[in-house]
């Protein structure tokens, strides 16, 4: 089908030195020497020149390279896949480049060269800066790393973001409160907090099962989250979706595409492709299709989305999906009686509320597709 033009493009990188004790990501722990990460690269610059070739690649506004752990392959192959990129699409500032990098795989070196081969985004997987937490996660990193890793990604980028969580085991609100104040103290510009959840096939799954470990606590969970808003929102942070905090400017346009409806392209094991004309839309992984709306469910999908930002959805974008499915509106106006949303100045947005209660909000959003 002719379809609009990608502009977001997503790089997998799926390798970690240990599996972290939380983590389903699609990732492999394995030694830094092998073999199997050279060819990986390799057939990653490949996919990336064909998908160039085939004129996917031209209107890309945001690069993301994600993970695993894009830094532990380390500078050499890297620098080939950046390269690659380059030479694939235009690479210029004002398209952002994020890269994910831990704590324990990156240094000036590295920093440096994947500053000068265009990335302009770092994006640190730090946890917690309480050591007890962090091995309790099963990270291989300690505070200590992830603040001289902060420091040393500064020597070149102004746009440095962390990742934060709630619900840790060992965790009070206390200790939480100081890993957001070390944040801001450290000067990043965007911080991500997330709760920590139980996926299956973690050991920490495991561990709950066998009554080893507590599952975390939704309510203190959900008091982290309300007191992340209040330090982060003191300190200058505007929350700008639901898990996302940043200074003015420093928002992490990669992922606000994937929250607005933009096609992107997902190159890698197990990376999700979306493509989209104003009928239909389609998601794509490891050359499956394991997704397929059509323009009712497509309109219904962005409203729920958008209700994961800040900004929420114009009123126009409820009426036109009203047109299709003639419930919507009525179960906005449900969410507004309920506290969730708000109707203001042509918009509607989430509500605190909303946010603390996810479920309910986007379930109920969700369920118009029915
Ligand atoms: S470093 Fe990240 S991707 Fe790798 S195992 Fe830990 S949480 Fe998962």
């Amino acid at each position: 089908m002719p379809h609009d033009p990608y502009k977001a493009l997503y790089l997998h990188i799926p390798f970690c030195v240990k599996r972290c004790a939380y983590c389903d990501f699609a990732t492999q722990a394995i030694d830094r020497a092998s073999v199997e990460i050279d060819e990986y690269i390799e057939n990653l610059s490949l996919e990336l020149r064909r998908t160039s070739k085939e004129g996917k690649l031209a209107s890309i506004e945001t690069v993301y390279l994600g993970g695993g752990t894009p830094s532990y392959v380390g500078a050499k192959r890297l620098s080939l896949l950046l390269y690659t990129l380059s030479l694939s699409m235009r690479l210029e500032p004002d398209v952002e480049c994020t890269m994910e990098a831990n704590p324990e795989s990156i240094d000036e070196r590295l920093i440096a060269d994947i500053w000068a081969l265009g990335v302009n985004r770092l994006s640190l997987g730090v946890q917690s800066f309480d050591d007890g937490e962090l091995e309790a996660l099963g990270r291989v990193h300690s505070a200590d790393d992830a603040r001289r890793a902060i420091v040393a990604a500064q020597s070149r980028f102004d746009n440095v973001s962390i990742d934060l969580m709630a619900g840790i085991p060992r965790q009070d609100l206390a200790s939480f409160e100081k890993s957001l104040r070390e944040a801001i103290r450290l000067g990043v510009n965007h911080v991500s907090v997330y709760p920590l959840t139980i996926e299956e096939h973690t050991l920490f799954n495991n561990m709950v099962l066998a009554g080893t470990m507590e599952a975390p606590d939704e309510d203190l969970q959900a008091d982290a989250m309300e007191l992340a808003a209040e330090v982060l929102g003191g300190a200058g942070f505007h929350r700008y979706e639901v898990a996302s905090y940043a200074r003015r400017g420093y928002e992490c346009r990669h992922n606000k595409a994937y929250w607005t409806g933009v096609p992107y392209v997902g190159l890698g094991r197990s990376a999700v492709t979306m493509t989209q004309n104003s009928e239909r839309r389609m998601r794509v992984q490891d050359g499956r299709v394991i997704e397929e709306l059509d323009r009712a469910s497509m309109l219904v999908e962005d409203l729920m989305l958008g209700m994961r930002m800040s900004r929420g959805v114009s009123e126009s974008a409820l009426k036109q999906a009203t047109e299709l499915v003639p419930e919507a509106t009525n179960v906005f106006q449900s969410l507004e009686e309920l506290g969730l949303v708000r109707h203001i100045e042509g918009r509607w947005m989430p509500t605190d509320r909303g946010w603390l209660l996810g479920n309910e909000l986007y379930g109920r959003i969700y369920d118009l597709t029915l």
